[in-house]
C-alpha cells in the first residue's frame, strides 16, 4: 500500500533506523519510522485515505512529522532531511535531503538501515555504512567520523552506551575513543535526554555494562560523579576496603535476575552512595562507613532533582530503602528481640520484601559457604518477620487509638500532649510492653494520661 501510494505522489518512501535493526535482531518494536524523499505528512494522509478504516493521523507540526498507527505499531512519516550543526547550537539548521543524506544525520551504522519501499526496489536493504556486517559483528559504530556525529549531537554518546547495553554490542574503538574526548560536550544535552538513556541502561538485562563504558569513558564522572567516587581501592597499614563501584554494580546485577523494577533497581545504585563522604580508616578495626544508610537517604533528593528524576513516591521508596538495607543485617545477630523484628516491620511496612530482597543482593561474597551462611541468616529473619507479623499485625500498622478518641477522652484541642500519648501506646506495641489491641492500649492511654494530669471527660 505505501509503495503505491509514495509511488502515486512520486515520493520515494523508507524505512528507515531502530525498526529494521530490531527486525533483523529478531526483537520486538513498536515504532517504525518511515521517510521519503517529499512531504512526509502529505504521505501519510493519502495513505490513511486508502486504509479502512481509516485511521487517525496525528500531524506535527513544529517536527514536520505525521503519526498514525497501524495494528501494534505506530508508524511515523517523515520527510528526508539534512542537517547541519553549528559548534555553538545545541538546534541544527533542517533542509530537506536526500536519503543519503537522511542516512547521514544517524547517530550509528546499524541505525542508518534503510529499507526501499519502492516499486523498483522494493524490500532492497540500502546500507551505505556497513550496518548490516556491524549487526553482524556486533559493533556500535558512527557512520561518519566519530567526533562530528558525536559533537553534532553529543547525546549520541549515551545512546551508543545505552545500545552497547542494551544489545550486548562492542563499541568500536575509534567511536569508544571519541566519546572519551567529547565527553564534555554532554553538557549541552538537556538532563532529561540524558537520564531517559541512563534509565533504560538501569532496566536493561545486564546494565553494569552500560555504567563500566561510562565510567571508562569519563562520562559517567560528569553526569553522575557521586557514583563515580564509588570506584577505587585505599589501603592503608595493609588493609584494603572492597571497591564500591563494582560491588555496587554486583548488587545491581544480583537484584536484578529478581526485578526489572527501575526503582528497586535505583535502590541498589544508591545503596552505599554515602560510603565515599563517611569513609574513615580506624587504627584498630580498619575502614568503616558509619551513617552511609542515614547519609545515603538524604542524599537521595538531591540526586534525585539533579537528574530530574520525579520526586514523588518512587523517590521516597529509594530513600527508605537506602536508610533501612543495614537494618535486616542487624537482625541476623543472636538474641534477636521481638521488639527489633516489629521496629523493622513498623518502619519498613509494606516495602519489607523489596528491603529482604535489595538485602539478599547485597550478599556479594567470593566465598560459596558464606554465601550460603550469609542467605540461610536472611531466611531466618524472614521467617521471625512473618510470625511476629501474623501474630502482631505491624507491618500496615495503624493506631488502636486514634488522636480523635485521645482529645474526645480528655477533652482536649488538638495538642502536643495527644501526639504524646499516641507515641507512648505506640512504642510500648513496638517494644512488646502492651499486645497491638484497643482494650490494652485504652488502658494505657487512660493511665498515660493520668500520668500527665489530665481529667477524663464526663
Ligand atoms: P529505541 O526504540 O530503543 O529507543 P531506536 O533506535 O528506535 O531505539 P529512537 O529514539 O526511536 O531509537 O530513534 C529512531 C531512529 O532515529 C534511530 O534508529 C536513529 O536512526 C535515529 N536517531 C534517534 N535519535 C538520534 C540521534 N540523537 N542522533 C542521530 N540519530 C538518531
Amino acid at each position: 500500500m505505501v509503495k503505491n501510494v509514495a509511488a502515486e505522489l512520486g515520493f520515494p518512501a523508507y524505512v528507515v533506523g531502530g525498526y529494521v535493526r530490531d527486525r533483523l535482531l529478531r526483537r520486538p518494536s513498536k515504532d517504525m519510522d518511515i521517510v521519503c524523499v517529499g512531504d512526509g505528512i502529505k504521505l501519510a494522509k493519502e495513505l490513511a485515505n486508502k486504509m479502512s478504516p481509516r485511521p487517525k493521523v496525528t500531524v506535527y507540526g513544529r517536527f514536520g512529522t505525521a503519526m498514525l498507527k497501524y495494528q501494534d505499531l505506530e508508524v511515523e512519516f517523515v520527510g528526508a532531511r539534512k542537517e547541519s550543526y553549528t559548534r555553538d547550537s545545541r538546534k541544527p539548521s533542517v533542509m530537506t535531503g536526500t536519503l543519503e543524506d537522511d542516512q547521514n544525520r544517524r547517530d550509528f551504522t546499524i541505525n542508518a538501515l534503510a529499507v526501499s519501499l519502492n516499486e523498483s526496489n522494493f524490500g532492497e536493504i540500502i546500507d551505505p555504512f556497513g550496518g548490516l556486517r556491524h549487526l553482524e559483528e556486533k559493533l556500535i559504530k558512527t557512520p561518519l567520523e566519530p567526533g562530528r556525529t558525536f559533537s553534532d549531537d553529543p547525546l549520541r554518546m549515551m545512546r551508543g552506551i545505552r545500545f552497547a547495553t542494551q544489545l550486548g554490542f562492542e563499541i568500536e574503538q575509534e567511536t569508544f575513543d571519541a566519546i572519551n574526548q567529547y565527553k564534555e560536550r554532554i553538557r549541552i544535552v538537556s538532563q532529561e535526554r540524558i537520564t531517559t538513556e541512563l534509565n533504560k541502561i538501569i532496566v536493561a538485562k545486564e546494565p553494569s555494562i552500560g555504567f563500566k563504558l561510562l565510567l571508562k569513558s569519563e562520562l559517567l564522572q560528569l553526569i553522575f560523579p557521586e557514583m563515580a567516587a564509588l570506584e577505587g581501592v585505599e589501603v592503608k597499614n595493609g588493609k584494603a576496603h572492597k571497591d564500591n563501584f563494582y560491588h555496587t554494580l554486583e548488587v545491581l546485577e544480583n537484584l536484578g535476575k529478581n526485578t526489572r523494577d527501575l526503582w528497586m533497581r535505583w535502590s541498589a545504585i544508591l545503596h552505599d552512595i554515602a560510603k565515599p563522604p563517611t569513609k574513615r580508616f580506624d587504627t584498630k578495626i580498619g575502614w568503616t562507613f558509619h551513617g552511609h544508610e542515614a547519609l545515603g537517604a538524604a542524599m537521595v533528593p538531591r540526586i534525585f532533582k539533579k537528574l530530574k528524576l520525579p520526586l514523588d513516591g518512587n523517590m521516597k521508596f529509594v530513600q527508605k530503602l537506602v536508610r533501612l538495607h543495614l537494618r535486616p543485617i542487624s537482625l541476623t545477630k543472636e538474641n534477636i528481640t521481638d521488639s527489633a523484628i516489629r521496629r523493622l516491620l513498623f518502619d519498613a511496612g509494606e516495602d519489607i520484601d523489596d528491603l529482604m530482597m535489595l538485602c539478599e543482593a547485597d550478599i556479594t561474597s567470593k566465598n560459596p559457604k558464606k554465601v550460603q551462611r550469609y542467605l540461610a541468616n536472611y531466611r531466618l529473619v524472614r521467617e521471625k518477620l512473618d510470625e511476629i507479623e501474623e501474630k502482631d499485625r505491624i507491618r500496615n500498622w495503624q493506631p488502636p487509638i486514634t488522636g480523635e478518641l485521645i482529645m474526645e477522652t480528655f477533652d482536649l484541642k488538638p495538642s502536643r500532649v495527644v501526639g504524646e500519648i499516641k507515641t507512648a501506646i505506640r512504642e510500648a506495641i513496638l517494644d512488646g510492653d502492651i499486645s497491638n489491641e484497643y482494650q490494652e492500649a485504652f488502658s494505657l492511654m487512660l493511665k498515660k494520661g493520668q500520668e500527665l494530669g489530665l481529667t477524663k471527660a464526663s
